[in-house]
C-alpha cells in the first residue's frame, strides 16, 4: 500500500479503500477497477475476517490478482485492535495493516498517547520487516462499525495537530487516519454537514504540519439520497441521514488525503438492488437473480468513486514492488 499511496501523492489523487466480506464484493471492486483503470485497495475488518474466514478472503484476493493482473492490488486490514490481530493478518498474506491504537484492544475504550505510540511502533517494526505497510490512527472516529468504535459522536476526540506530528515521528507509520468529525456507519450527520460538524479546516492544518504524511479519511461514505431512496422505496426503513459530500473529500485530496474509506455506500447499493428484485419479482428464488444486480449496483458506486477520487487511469503508471523488495527499502531507511 505504501507504493500505491506514494504514487497517489506524486499524481495528486486519492485512492478509495473499499470493505469486503464476500466474493461478489471483491468482484464488484475489481470490475470497477478494470473499467476505470484504477489501482485498488481492498480492505477487511476483523468482523469481515470472522464472517468469511481469512483463508477464503485471502484466496479470493489471490484469484483477483490472477484475473486482473494489470491492476495494482492491496489487501489491507481495517482497524486492527491489537498487535496480535495485525500479526495474524501479516502471516495470512495481507500487504497492509491498520493498527488502531486510538482505542484499547477491546476496540471501544479510547487509549492514551503513550499506549498508541507503543502498539503502533511495535506493529511498524514487525510489518516493515516483511515489507508490509502500516496505517495508524490518532484521535477517535465517531460511531461503531462491526463492533469497533467508542460509540461517541464524531467531534468528541478530534485529532490534535501537534499530537499528530509527534505520533508520526514516534511511531514511524506510513499512513495516518485522523478524526475530523466523521463517523462510521450510515448515520454520520443528522443534517447536511457544515464546517462546524465536518472539520476540514482541522485536516488542512494537519496537512500543513505533516506535508509528507499520507492522510486517511475514515467513515467517508457520501450516503447519497438516491441510494437511500431505493431502499426505502422497496420496503426499507432508513432514517434520513447525511454522509461526507464528495466535494469535501476532493478538498481533502488536495490537502494530503491519499486513502478514503468507503463501506456504507456499497452496503446501501447492494441492499437496494436486492430489495428491488424481491419487491418486483417475489417469485424468484435463485440467489444469482439478486446477487448479480447487487454486484452490478456496487460496481457502479465503486467506479464512480474511483473517478471522483482521481485514481481512475492510474493502474498502468507503475508495476507493484514485491514485499521482499519493500522490506529492503524499509530496512535501508
Ligand atoms: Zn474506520
Amino acid at each position: 500500500m505504501r507504493q500505491v499511496l506514494d504514487e497517489a501523492a506524486k499524481g495528486g489523487y486519492g485512492v478509495g479503500a473499499f470493505n469486503v466480506n464476500n466474493m461478489e464484493q471483491i468482484q464488484a471492486i475489481m470490475e470497477a477497477a478494470r473499467e476505470t483503470k484504477s489501482p485498488v485497495i481492498v480492505q477487511a475488518s476483523r468482523g469481515a475476517r470472522a464472517y468469511s474466514n481469512d483463508h477464503f478472503l485471502y484466496h479470493l484476493m489471490l484469484a483477483a490478482t490472477e484475473v486482473y493482473p494489470e491492476i495494482p492490488t492491496v489487501l489491507h486490514l481495517d482497524h486492527g485492535n491489537s498487535v496480535e490481530t495485525c500479526k495474524s493478518a501479516i502471516e495470512m498474506g495481507f500487504t497492509s495493516v491498520m493498527m488502531d491504537g486510538s482505542l484499547l484492544a477491546d476496540g471501544k475504550t479510547p487509549s492514551d498517547f503513550d499506549y498508541n505510540v507503543k502498539v503502533t511502533r511495535e506493529v511498524v517494526e514487525m510489518a516493515h520487516a516483511k515489507g508490509v505497510t502500516v496505517e495508524g490512527e490518532i484521535g477517535c472516529l465517531g460511531g461503531i462499525e462491526d463492533g469497533h468504535g467508542a460509540g461517541l459522536d464524531g467531534l468528541s476526540h478530534l485529532t490534535d495537530p501537534q499530537q499528530a506530528v509527534e505520533f508520526v515521528a514516534a511511531s514511524g507509520l506510513d499512513a495516518l487516519a485522523i478524526a475530523i468529525g466523521t463517523s462510521h456507519g450510515a448515520y454520520k450527520f443528522s443534517s447536511a454537514p457544515t464546517g462546524e460538524t465536518l472539520k476540514m479546516s482541522r485536516l488542512i492544518e494537519i496537512h500543513k504540519r505533516l506535508p509528507n504524511t499520507h492522510l486517511v479519511m475514515h467513515g467517508s461514505s457520501s450516503v447519497p439520497k438516491d441510494l437511500q431512496d431505493v431502499i426505502n422505496q422497496y420496503g426499507g426503513k432508513l432514517k434520513p441521514t447525511w454522509g461526507v459530500p464528495v466535494e469535501e473529500i476532493q478538498l481533502g485530496i488536495k490537502n494530503g488525503v491519499r486513502k478514503i474509506n468507503v463501506d456504507t455506500d456499497n452496503r446501501l447499493a447492494i441492499t437496494g438492488a436486492i430489495r428491488k428484485v424481491f419487491a418486483e419479482t417475489p417469485e424468484k428464488f435463485d440467489p444469482r437473480d439478486y446477487m448479480k444486480p447487487a454486484r452490478d449496483a456496487m460496481k457502479k458506486v465503486v467506479a464512480l468513486r474511483m473517478t471522483q477520487f482521481g485514481q481512475a487511469g492510474h493502474a498502468g503508471d507503475y508495476t507493484a514492488i514485491p514485499l521482499a523488495e519493500m522490506a529492503k527499502r524499509y530496512a535501508a531507511k
